[in-house]
């Protein structure tokens, strides 16, 4: 038992945060038709997290909409709705050490992506000066991999597959993941961190994606002999 296994122990302030991600989030479409979750941790030992009740309008959500969940992804509070099939993968995502908030969002930049990467299981973004707002990245000569599970609405199986990602020893998921078709996960060590990374994130996705559609992107770092001699004479004049 915690305090926050009644909802009217959970600080409205985590309850209005969250009521104001969702009418960003709506208003730049990444969170239309009821889609998409959020959840800040209360508590970590044991977990609890408050989250975004299934099947909510993010435009507007109600004080109503939000249930307490706890390690297993089952709720603890019986007033708001049930709790999302995906409560699990919050729960995978918030069990790393210093996340205090994860937020799933279904955009179309994502949606498209992690379609058009699918068959590479990730994309790399690289060398864009947006990258400097992704925690402990410094510089925009930098590189991320975004992986992306194929979608499943078998969560056990796909919070495991997630759950190996993170624990991967050589190459451990960073920052968020991709699901096939149906949109992003990121994190942060608080509510602000984790909204900075959606709108970092979806940036890169959606320049990645314009990029695409121009034709060939233009490669990260111009190789010296690939400057036109002309503009090499010019600058060095
Ligand atoms: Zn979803």
């Amino acid at each position: 038992m915690t305090p926050f296994d009644n909802m009217s122990a959970v600080p409205q302030d985590e309850i209005k945060a969250l009521q104001d991600i969702g009418a960003l989030f709506y208003g730049r479409g990444w969170s239309l038709g009821t889609s998409s979750n959020y959840s800040v941790v209360l508590c970590r030992d044991p977990l609890r997290l408050l989250m975004t009740a299934s099947g909510k309008d993010k435009r507007s959500l109600r004080e109503s909409d939000f249930v307490v969940v706890d390690v297993n992804g089952q709720m603890v509070t019986h007033a708001g709705g049930k709790a999302s099939a995906e409560t699990l993968l919050h729960v995978v995502a918030a069990q790393q050490a210093g996340v205090g908030a994860v937020l799933h969002t279904h955009s179309i930049w994502a949606t498209i992506l992690s379609d058009f990467f699918a068959w590479d299981a990730g994309l790399e973004i690289e060398g864009y000066e947006m990258l400097k707002g992704l925690a402990g990245v410094t510089t925009h000569d930098h590189s991320i991999w975004l992986n992306i599970l194929d979608n499943s609405q078998d969560m056990p199986d796909l919070a495991r597959r997630v759950q190996q990602l993170i624990v991967d020893q050589k190459d451990p998921l960073r920052h968020a993941f991709l699901l096939r078709r149906h949109g992003m996960y990121t994190w942060g060590r608080d509510l602000e961190e984790a909204r900075k990374h959606v709108e970092i994130l979806e940036f890169l996705l959606e320049v990645t994606g314009r990029s695409l559609s121009l034709g060939k992107p233009a490669p990260a770092a111009i190789a010296e002999k690939d400057v036109p001699t002309d503009l090499k004479a010019a600058l060095t004049e």
